[in-house]
């Protein structure tokens, strides 16, 4: 088998897509006319491959049965660190036994119904807790490629072999959406219970020591610690109990939304209205996405998790708090484009020695958002230019966020070395993108939790804790791992050393 590449207008990529079998497919949005990128499967003699040829995609995982298992793990969190550790195990014949504080997906599914209709947040079950941790109500975006710590690709087919669209086989950028992702997630789960695995939902560690004496049971069983970087509470008690943490930079800032036309006018390079054309262009591409990197004042100013065709959500976990984030469902159809807009924070940037200092710096801004905004979850929000050039908004734009937004002088109180920063770093998107800083466009706090402000240190070799024996801190959580698909990486890597492979 070979490959064979092409340069194509996105009708002759779709028409090829039909016929062939694709290995790899990106978009080229640099130029004035958008131009596709395919590699296509050929034989050897260099004829293509046809789409539905009785060639495997990819060898399917084969699971063990574990009933009877001689050896197990204990997993804390079932997000896809957990998730795909479990997996990893159940292909090497190990017990996986995970404990999660949320609620298994259908269940969470009514919890967040609720916290959009703002009639209340579940402290225990929201955006960031329950099965599929984060990853479930999210735009499902499966970037990383990176060969660097592990097979990436191996992620993309254990997605594929729970449901996930033959696009996460090969596109550059794919996702999966927040409709498809909490069955995906469901089948994962049936199968790690009929291979003979246990998940208990409800169940909140509170505390590793007691964990531990439970482990000791199970003849000192390795735990792997994948409780993703929401959980401060979690946090704190590993403090407590000796964990070695060390603070590690992160990111924040505020969620930013703009018309979905717009951005696809801006990147797609297309006439303003001039639909037809578009909309056929649009309909096999999908609606654009950006991304955006600045540097001001020596800190970088960036775009993360953009979401064309999304919603802005509440994505806080405690009360008395106020976080956004985005996530759009499989077909990214809604009016609004929207993506993280945040500045990086480095340990030095905040004062004392505390490894947690970090947890504090965000919840000091969650609550100074939800101070600024409507209880329960209203949040504050201020007109893009507005914002830059230290403006009032008398009204807003319709926005994406279901709970609402209230109008708010983000200028004024976000801390002037985010807001500041972020004030210049639009003004430099615009000079790459003119119109993208606009009063069409709005600005909602805060994106906080983009990445964790703590790492829980582990020896880079055997992947556990430098001073807990047998504790395999993995996924974002732990600081080694930022997104869904290297957060999944890290927990099949923990699973494989584990398994001694
Ligand atoms: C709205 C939203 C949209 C996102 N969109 C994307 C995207 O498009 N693409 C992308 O790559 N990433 C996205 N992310 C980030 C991504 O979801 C995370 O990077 C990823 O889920 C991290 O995986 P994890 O397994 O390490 O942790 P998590 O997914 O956070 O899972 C950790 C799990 O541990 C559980 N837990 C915590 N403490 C305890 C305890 N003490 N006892 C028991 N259980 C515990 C939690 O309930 C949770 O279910 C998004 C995040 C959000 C919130």
């Amino acid at each position: 088998m070979d490959t064979i590449q092409y340069i194509l207008s996105p009708r002759e990529a779709q028409e090829a897509e039909q016929k062939w079998r694709i290995v790899k497919r990106s978009v080229d949005a640099r130029q004035r006319e958008l131009r596709v990128h395919l590699t296509i499967l050929t034989d050897d003699k260099g004829h293509p491959i046809a789409k539905d040829a009785p060639i495997p995609l990819y060898e399917p995982p084969v699971f063990q049965d574990v009933h009877h298992a001689k050896r197990s793990v204990i997993i804390i969190g079932c997000g896809p660190a957990g998730l795909f550790a479990a997996l990893a195990l159940l292909e090497h014949g190990i017990k996986p036994i995970i404990y999660e504080r949320g609620k298994e997906v259908s269940e969470r599914k009514k919890d967040i119904a609720l916290l959009n209709r703002n009639e209340g947040l579940n402290p225990e079950s929201n955006y960031c807790y329950g099965e599929g941790g984060a990853g479930t109500f999210s735009d499902g975006k499966l970037f990383s490629r990176s060969k660097k710590r592990g097979n990436m690709q191996r992620v993309m087919e254990l997605f594929h072999y729970f449901g996930a669209p033959d696009t996460v086989l090969y596109e550059a950028h794919a996702h999966i959406g927040s409709d498809k992702l909490p069955g995906i997630i469901k089948r994962m789960r049936e199968c790690i219970i009929e291979h003979g695995g246990e998940i208990h939902f409800g169940c909140r560690v509170d505390s590793l020591r007691e964990l531990k004496v439970e482990s000791l049971k199970f003849k000192d069983t390795p735990i792997i610690l994948a409780i993703g970087h929401s959980a401060h509470d979690t946090y704190r008690m590993l403090a407590q109990e000796g964990v070695a943490m060390e603070t590690k930079g992160f990111a924040m800032g505020v969620r930013a939304e703009h018309p979905q036309e717009l951005i696809n006018r801006l990147m797609y390079h297309l006439v303003e209205n001039r639909k037809s054309k578009d909309e056929s262009i649009i309909d096999f591409v999908g609606n654009a996405s950006y991304s955006m990197v600045t540097q001001v004042d020596g800190r970088g100013v960036y775009s993360f998790c953009m979401c064309p065709g999304g919603h802005i959500v509440p994505a806080g976990s405690s009360e008395g708090s106020c976080v956004v984030n985005g996530m759009s469902a499989s077909h990214r159809n809604s009016p609004y484009a929207n993506s993280g807009m945040v500045v990086q924070i480095l340990p030095e940037d905040i004062p004392g020695e505390d490894p947690l200092r970090g947890l504090a710096f965000q919840e000091a801004l969650e609550r100074l958002a939800f101070e600024h905004g409507i209880e329960p979850n209203i949040a504050p929000a201020q007109r893009m230019r507005d914002f830059v050039e230290g403006r009032a908004s008398k009204d807003l734009p319709a926005c994406s966020y279901l709970p609402g937004i209230v109008p708010s002088r983000l200028d004024e109180w976000l801390p002037a070395h985010i807001g500041k920063r972020l004030q210049q770093g639009f003004r430099d998107f615009d000079r790459k993108y003119p119109g993208f800083l606009t009063n069409d466009a709005v600005i909602v706090g805060v994106e906080s939790r983009s990445s964790s402000p703590v790492r829980i240190i582990r020896d880079p070799e055997t992947l556990q804790s430098i001073n807990t024996p047998n504790l395999y801190p993995c996924g974002e959580g732990a600081g080694y791992a930022g997104g869904i698909t290297s957060s999944a990486l890290d927990g099949i890597n923990a699973a494989l050393w584990i398994a001694g492979e």
